[in-house]
């Protein structure tokens, strides 16, 4: 790990982050909203992943199957074909590493001609297999979306689709992990040295400065494309991508259904958001001087619940490099709190060890590109364009 520059300015930090930091995450249930709503939309079946290959046979021991209805969940429960009457459930768990991974519980089911009809194959892969227990991974991915009958199972089946899209998506950008965890290390260097950010672009240091590029690059490319399906006016795009925090004041009564949303124009508001907090330099993170054309901005807005969650989404993408700054700054302000003599590059390498965490971190952005990449298919599927 190199950390050369890092030096603690814990007074100066703390007053910063309390500044920057107003009024942060005012929403709950963020993420899932925008995709509970697209899950009605029907016509959904025609993955190109199909595999006519994949047959229905699942009478072997030691084959996984799943209940067709349990697979609208993001993580259902399994089943392992134990015998020729029974199956063992497996259930899902969090192996520390952010990935989901299934244990066996000692709960059974029947296992006959009648039961069968509710199960289909699903694949896995064992990741531990001795005496003591079994742990596999369920491989959602290689598991063709065209096997459940028309009909009743077709809403689930467009659930399962769409997890899988957000599955396989988020398993294309896996490969970042390395070029992320220098994109941490990086950020947390800024919450130790406000400076740090502006000095390697100064130095043109391109250990750094590749990275997070590249990271940045990657959120860029998902919010133009989200900002480009979302047919709302300009003032409020470039407000939402000026601020950097917003409360949210729920609409109650008469008066929400009698106005129309400031996005789509549809009669009806649920929410009334008021955008907030310190402008800042996207590149350098460093807070920005109040310009006179600010005053322009237009912070209030009533929305409907479907914009909601767009503006939401949105907000997510256009501040995701700020957001993850202020989580980095909040452990190094913790550290801090603990121990004030405690050396910068020890904090930098206990939170670089911190693996869980940084998981998680990695997780939730990719998390949003993957709910934006999914949007935009669904909306060109529903539109009928291509790109
Ligand atoms: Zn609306």
């Amino acid at each position: 790990m190199t950390n050369r520059r890092a030096k603690a300015k814990a007074v100066q930090l703390q007053q910063e982050i309390m500044a920057g930091n107003q009024g942060t995450g005012g929403v709950q249930g963020s993420g899932s909203r925008a995709l509970d709503d697209m899950e009605e939309l029907a016509e959904f079946a025609n993955d190109s992943d199909s595999d006519p290959a994949w047959t229905p046979e699942i009478d072997k021991p030691g084959e996984f199957v799943a209940d067709q209805s349990d697979l609208a969940q993001d993580y259902p429960p399994i089943w392992r074909v134990d015998n020729k009457l029974l199956l063992q459930k497996y259930v899902p768990f969090d192996d520390q590493s952010g990935k989901i991974l299934y244990r066996h519980v000692s709960t059974y089911s029947a296992w006959n001609e009648e039961s069968k009809k509710k199960y289909v194959r699903i694949p896995v892969c064992v990741r531990v297999l001795n005496q003591v227990e079994t742990i596999v991974e369920f491989l959602r991915n290689e598991m063709p979306g065209h096997n459940t009958p028309r009909g009743e199972g077709e809403v689930a089946r467009n659930t399962v689709n769409q997890n899988q899209l957000v599955e396989k998506s988020m398993d294309e950008t896996k490969s970042y992990q390395d070029v992320f965890e220098v994109y941490i290390q990086t950020l947390i260097s800024q919450a130790l040295d406000s400076n740090f950010l502006k000095e390697i672009f100064q130095e043109q240091d391109d250990y750094f400065l590749s990275r997070v590029k590249s990271i940045d690059s990657l959120t860029e490319d998902r919010r133009r494309r989200l900002v480009q399906i979302t047919p709302w006016a300009r003032t409020i795009l470039t407000s939402l991508a000026t601020f950097p925090a917003y409360d949210v004041m729920v609409e109650l009564g008469q008066n929400g259904m009698q106005q129309c949303c400031g996005a789509c124009h549809q009669p009806g508001i649920a929410v009334r958001i008021v955008l907030q907090g310190q402008t800042y330099n996207s590149a350098t993170l460093a807070p920005t001087a109040a310009a006179p054309a600010q005053q322009q901005y237009d912070k209030t807005f009533q929305l409907c619940q479907t914009c909601s969650a767009r503006f939401e989404l949105l907000h997510k993408i256009c501040h995701q490099k700020y957001m993850m700054f202020v989580e980095c700054a909040k452990r190094v302000n913790q550290q801090i709190a603990h121990d004030s003599s405690k050396a910068a590059t020890a904090i930098l390498n206990e939170l670089l060890a911190d693996e869980h965490w940084l998981a998680m971190l990695f997780k939730e952005v990719r998390s949003i590109w993957a709910e934006i990449e999914l949007l935009e298919r669904l909306y060109r599927l529903q539109t009928g364009s291509q790109q």
